[in-house]
């Protein structure tokens, strides 16, 4: 996997005060994939050190109002010439982490030409050409917030079949799930499930794996559901990963794995809708980018890496436990769903609404509106894909 980087985070001293800026967590992601370094302001030949810039009204000016605005548009015009020829804009999912607020390289705010430390809304003239090229650009503190430790490990929901992957943990504790802070007492899981979370390592990098949900087609509640998220949250769990078994909508999607981007929550229910949402500043949360779109990236990246065949898609979450008719199968298509499945939208959205980095990653075991599927099948189908769905995991959290 190819990954544009700047190079002040590198550890490069290219910057207008002569120094770099290195990150930890940006290096040692460096250190896993091919790193394509680049220094926009080095590359339009502009000195190190030289007078700082920001960008004001889509200029960008130095301190003393000298316009510069051409010096980092040639910069920004030539490191995409350079990135292009090292191949990283044609993978399947380019990425770029480039240091933030910068007039070059900042991604969503920039220092807004004050010279005062304020920022506002904004790309830098070299995130503007990446994005625009369709490449995922991130800031290092995304990629450091995505860095998981013992204090915070990554957590790991897994769905029906898919269970397996908990036997790959290096155990330090376990868990019962009826321990947990808000999961019914009487819940007992359903085939190819298991109710023992498992706090520990895989590959080294600190975990927690669920192992097993509940649903509210079983007649729990929204808070219920979302349990095991309030609870690696208070783990201290950054990253969360879901896996859920789905149905592929004919026409949008197939069976085999997929990585979701979005989802429609058809349930008619909200974790965050009622009187008692703790831990929460407010219940009225956005829900742009509930998938992490780096997450989703570094996940992409890893299935080519690994030879491994996904599709993306919209997840639609239903209330089941009936599946769906023929004329829902329609409404889906039309919607531009790929996968349906019964789980995983309210433990999205309590994920978002705490703050976590969310990646929902999906086995479509069948086809929506097949009536041969049975749960027995689907276990089958997750098996066929068991490996797959294992080398996906781990390729990824070898990456955060
Ligand atoms: S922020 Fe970008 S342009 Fe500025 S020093 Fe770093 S790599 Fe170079």
């Amino acid at each position: 996997m190819k990954v544009i980087v700047s190079q002040c985070l590198r550890g490069v001293a290219c910057r207008y005060d002569g120094g770099a800026k290195p990150n930890d967590a940006v290096r040692r992601l460096c250190s896993r994939v091919e790193a394509v370094g680049v220094c926009p302001e080095s590359a339009s030949g502009l000195p190190v050190p030289r007078p700082p810039a920001e960008q004001r009204d889509g200029h960008v000016l130095l301190r003393d109002g000298t316009d510069v605005t051409e010096d980092f548009e040639r910069g920004a015009r030539l490191s995409l010439e350079r990135v292009r020829a090292s191949g990283a804009l044609g993978c399947v999912a380019p990425l770029a982490v480039l240091k933030a607020k910068s007039p070059s390289c900042g991604s969503g705010v920039i220092y807004d030409g004050t010279y005062t430390g304020s920022l506002t809304k904004g790309d830098g003239a070299f995130a503007r050409l990446l994005k625009r090229e369709g490449v995922c650009v991130v800031t290092e503190d995304v990629v450091r917030s995505c860095s998981p430790s013992v204090e915070h490990p990554v957590a790991i929901v897994l769905g029906s079949g898919l269970g397996h992957l908990a036997s790959l943990v290096k155990p330090v504790r376990r868990i019962d799930y009826h321990d947990i802070e808000g999961f019914p007492e009487d819940a007992r899981p359903v085939q190819g499930h298991s109710f023992e979370a498992t706090v520990g390592t895989i590959d080294d990098v600190p975990v927690v794996v669920y192992p097993g949900r509940i649903h509210l087609y079983q007649g729990y509640d929204p808070a219920e559901v979302t349990a095991l998220v309030r609870h690696a949250h208070h783990l201290g769990c950054r990253d969360i990963i879901f896996a859920c078994a789905t149905g592929a909508v004919p026409g949008n999607a197939n069976i085999g794995l997929g990585i979701l981007t979005d989802q429609i929550n058809l349930t008619g229910r909200n974790p965050l809708a009622g009187r008692d949402v703790r831990d929460l500043d407010t219940p009225f949360v956005g829900m742009s980018d509930a998938y992490t779109p780096y997450l989703r990236t570094l996940a992409r990246g890893v299935a080519d890496d690994l030879g491994i065949t996904v599709e993306e898609g919209v997840y639609a979450g239903v209330l089941g436990p009936s599946f769906e008719t023929p004329a829902e199968v329609a409404a889906m298509r039309a919607m531009g769903v790929s996968y349906v499945g019964m789980s995983t939208v309210l433990e999205v959205i309590m994920a978002h609404a705490l703050g976590m980095n969310v990646l929902g990653l999906t086995l479509a075991a069948n086809e929506c509106g097949d009536p041969s599927v049975t749960h027995q099948s689907v276990l089958e189908e997750a098996g066929r894909h068991a490996d797959d769905f294992e080398r996906l995991v781990r390729g990824i959290i070898r990456l955060l």
